[in-house]
């Protein structure tokens, strides 16, 4: 009985890990060939202004376009990029990406157009390697380091470690604004806010998701918005999908909403035609009262 349930034991655990193993390391390699057989693509979803219901900016999100998956989100396969250490590489090229767009959308759509990348912890805090290669970059499609602008979790605070602190000096010098996301779900200690210099607040999903008048969510909300307003700071609400939603944002004086109500993530291609229908409809309407 003892000899069956070693191999109980065996059969069971061992394999499993192993298999598991296999898995990540088949995964990672599938990451390494997806990047350079140009498998990854980056999705855009509007950042919208409330009170004039403007695309102002985008944020960039990931896809990796699978041969045999499909489409698979950035929830499965960032951490394994993030543990692999392919999101470095990963991260330069979304920014590429997002360079090469904000250039086109600044110079046919407005001035002032930014996208917004996300940055892992590992990627923000890599030793040795500063904006100076971004910046290098934008300078050489023209921009100026406000094309960009960084999205981190407050997590990265918490470990107030010089380094951090050296990065968002470097990012501020170099002109790249700041946003934090995933607002109020991670330890939120609001002496970061006063501390680092940070641009933008995202109110995470999860507060927008159940706002309604006087729950406990929306004071939440409305308590974020008016101490970001006082610090310097602006407000994106993340996850707006009603209009509820976004009529309750804007009476709260929230500045930008980002959400399935406007768009979900769209290819580059769909998200210019989105700009430039835009443009056509604002041309219609002023022509119109005019
Ligand atoms: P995030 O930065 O918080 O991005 C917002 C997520 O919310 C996106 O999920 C977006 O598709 C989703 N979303 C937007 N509006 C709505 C809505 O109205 N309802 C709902 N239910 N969801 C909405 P996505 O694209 O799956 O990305 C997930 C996360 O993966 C991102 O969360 C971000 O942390 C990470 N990620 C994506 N792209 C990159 C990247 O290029 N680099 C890094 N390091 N992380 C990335
Ligand atoms: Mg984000
Ligand atoms: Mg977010
Ligand atoms: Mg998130």
């Amino acid at each position: 009985a003892a000899k069956d349930a070693g191999r109980n034991r065996f059969s069971y655990f061992t394999p499993a890990l192993q298999v598991a193993a296999i898995n990540r390391m088949r995964m990672t390699n599938d990451l390494r060939s997806a990047l350079k057989g140009g498998q990854f693509r980056v999705y855009f979803q509007p950042i919208v202004h409330l009170r004039s219901g403007k695309i102002h900016k985008a944020e960039a999100l990931i896809r990796w376009e699978h041969p045999q998956r499909g489409l698979v989100s950035p929830l499965e396969f960032i951490p394994l990029a993030e543990s692999s250490g392919l999101i470095l590489d990963i991260g330069e090229w979304v920014f590429k990406e997002s360079a090469r767009w904000a250039s086109l959308w600044r110079r046919e759509h407005h001035p002032e157009f930014q996208v917004s990348v996300n940055q892992s912890p590992l990627e923000f805090q890599r030793e040795g390697k500063g904006y100076e290669g971004w910046l290098a970059h934008l300078r050489e499609l023209g921009l100026s380091g406000q094309a960009v602008v960084v999205e981190i979790t407050e997590g990265l605070l918490l470990d107030a470690s010089s380094g951090v602190t050296d990065k968002l000096l470097q990012l501020r010098d170099a002109g790249i604004q700041v946003a934090l996301d995933d607002f109020g779900t991670g330890y939120s200690s609001l002496s970061y806010l006063k501390k680092f210099d940070i641009d933008y607040l995202k109110i995470d999903r999860s507060f927008t998701r159940n706002l309604a008048p006087e729950s406990s969510d929306m004071a939440l909300s409305e308590a974020i918005i008016v101490m970001a307003h006082k610090l310097g700071l602006r407000v994106i609400a993340e996850g707006v999908e009603t209009d509820r939603q976004r009529e309750l944002l804007l009476a709260a004086g929230c500045d930008y909403g980002q959400g399935y109500l406007f768009a979900r993530p769209v290819p580059a291609e769909e998200f210019n035609a989105m700009l430039v229908a835009q443009s056509r409809a604002l041309a219609a309407a002023a022509a119109q009262s005019s």
